[in-house]
């Protein structure tokens, strides 16, 4: 078994490639303004086609996981999790991604991307607990903090 590994196609391989240089965009429609998520050819809000991309914060909320038992990735150890995520850029979206936590996740915690990078061709998107941290700390970047309830961290390390 060759194991998982996404293939961009003709709508999705713009995402792919902004991806591997750690952005997170999402396609913005010219017409209706719709945010939309995974990336398609036309506007499912108004069936146009003018769109552009949109980079946003990588951020969303943690909707359900799953425990996979099934190694899908070569350089991934059953088990692991995946996390669905709602994005907070595009509220009618979830999109699937590995848990890159410490600790399993909680419902409807906040969480951010972690751009992984597997070989000269794919980066993934992961998900890892918070806001802010690990990001190069640019200044100014923390202006969401303390926005949910319950926001409780342990950080040993
Ligand atoms: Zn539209």
């Amino acid at each position: 078994m060759a194991g998982y590994r996404p293939e961009p196609d003709r709508d999705s391989g713009q995402w792919w490639e902004r991806v591997a240089r750690r952005e997170f965009a999402v396609q913005r429609c010219d017409t209706c303004g719709a945010a939309r998520f995974p990336a398609r050819a036309f506007c499912p809000a108004c069936r146009t086609e003018a769109w552009h991309w949109e980079e946003v914060e990588p951020e969303g909320v943690i909707e359900s996981w799953i425990v996979n038992h099934q190694p899908f990735m070569p350089d991934l150890r059953e088990p692991y999790l995946v996390v669905m995520v709602r994005l907070a850029a595009v509220p009618g979206c979830l999109v699937f991604g590995n848990w890159n936590g410490d600790r399993p996740p909680r419902y409807g915690e906040r969480v951010r991307a972690s751009f992984r990078p597997v070989d000269d061709r794919l980066t993934l998107v992961d998900w890892k607990p918070g806001a802010t941290d690990d990001l190069g700390g640019s200044a100014g970047d923390d202006a969401q903090e303390g926005g949910g309830p319950g926001r409780e961290r342990a950080e040993s390390r």
